[in-house]
């Protein structure tokens, strides 16, 4: 595709999802200021980054360490908010403790505390979601809902990290009120989470195919890749 070409598609596409996110909201007689879009950009290049920082975005989303550390380095002169929502291995913790301002993805203990002891000094605490696997699905990472608590008393103390709140990918299904069932579960829980952590103000839920369902109960934080980017092919 040619660069005029994708910057057409993807200036586009930015103002349709930002769109799709202010009518939900506003149907649903929600703030439309307290949803966060956040760009998922894996598998697509720099360029498509830069296009989208261009049309004002500022909040990216990356699943592969080394992928992503490559992006962050050519466009460290930008402002940008970087998240690594995808699975973490021990061995990953201090570069994405170094590299990121958020981590979507954290299911246990160990990973957290890594976090922490290896986040730069001179890094604001590092902003993090406990990963719930809130459809119990074998092949998924998270914890479980009743699990919550537990691992949030945890990781709270812990001096470098900031809990902030929850996040979740639920199966998939077709049917708009079907995909609210999980959703609304994660209302429930964050709502519970808050009686213990008060600052925890994230619910990041919601992806191309389920936005709609997942703002209606609540989200804060939708995180979109295809419809912004493009199918991927990689
Ligand atoms: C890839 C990915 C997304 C974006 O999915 P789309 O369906 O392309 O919008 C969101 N969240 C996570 C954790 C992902 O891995």
């Amino acid at each position: 595709m040619t660069i005029a070409k994708a910057m057409h598609n993807i200036e586009k596409n930015l103002a349709l999802v930002q769109n799709k996110i202010k009518q939900t909201a506003r149907d649903f007689q929600r703030d439309p200021n307290k949803v966060t879009l956040l760009a998922v950009s894996k598998t697509k290049p720099v360029s498509d980054i830069e296009i989208a920082y261009h049309c004002g975005q500022r909040d990216f989303g990356e699943n592969y360490l080394q992928e992503a550390e490559q992006k962050i380095i050519a466009l460290r002169d930008k402002n940008i908010i970087w998240h690594y929502i995808g699975p973490i291995q021990s061995n990953k913790t201090r570069k994405i403790s170094e590299l990121f301002d958020w981590v979507h993805s954290i299911d246990r203990l160990k990973i957290a505390r890594r976090l922490s002891d290896e986040r730069p000094a001179n890094n604001s605490p590092l902003n993090v979601l406990l990963q719930v696997n809130i459809d119990n699905e074998p092949a998924k990472s998270g914890i479980q809902l009743n699990e919550i608590l537990s691992l949030a008393h945890q990781i709270a103390p812990l001096p470098r990290l900031k809990l902030r709140g929850l996040m979740a990918i639920p199966a998939i299904h077709k049917d708009p009120q079907q995909q609210r069932i999980p959703f609304a579960k994660m209302r429930q829980a964050l709502t519970e989470l808050q009686q213990y952590c008060p600052d925890c103000d994230t619910l990041s839920m919601g992806m191309s195919e389920d936005m709609q369902a997942a703002i209606a109960e609540g989200s804060t934080l939708v995180r979109i890749g295809t419809a912004i980017f493009g199918a991927r092919t990689t």
